[in-house]
């Protein structure tokens, strides 16, 4: 499911392109679950981005953990060895 354009997604089953739907275009495969993971990965991002925008270092710091919960390797990732983490824990 990895992608960098939250917009569209990637079957996993057949690896057919399309925005996100709760069904495969091509396979029928269900994408539902997946569709509603990228949904909180993008609400996390948007307030991530907000709290760096207020200066609200804590509530980013919570947004990356979250997001690093989902996937590791994703933006909040970088933040934290920004090591802001350390300093509003
Ligand atoms: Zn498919």
């Amino acid at each position: 499911m990895r992608s960098t354009n939250r917009m569209k997604c990637r079957c996993p089953s057949c690896g057919a392109e399309q925005v996100w739907q709760d069904e495969c275009r091509r396979c029928r495969t269900d994408l539902s679950e997946l569709r509603l993971l990228n949904e909180k990965i993008c609400s996390l991002e948007q307030k991530l981005i907000d709290a760096l925008n207020t200066g609200d270092y804590r509530h980013a710091v919570r947004c990356a953990q979250q997001l690093k919960q989902i996937d590791p390797v994703l933006l909040s990732d970088v933040l934290l060895h920004l090591n802001l983490s350390q300093d509003f824990q």
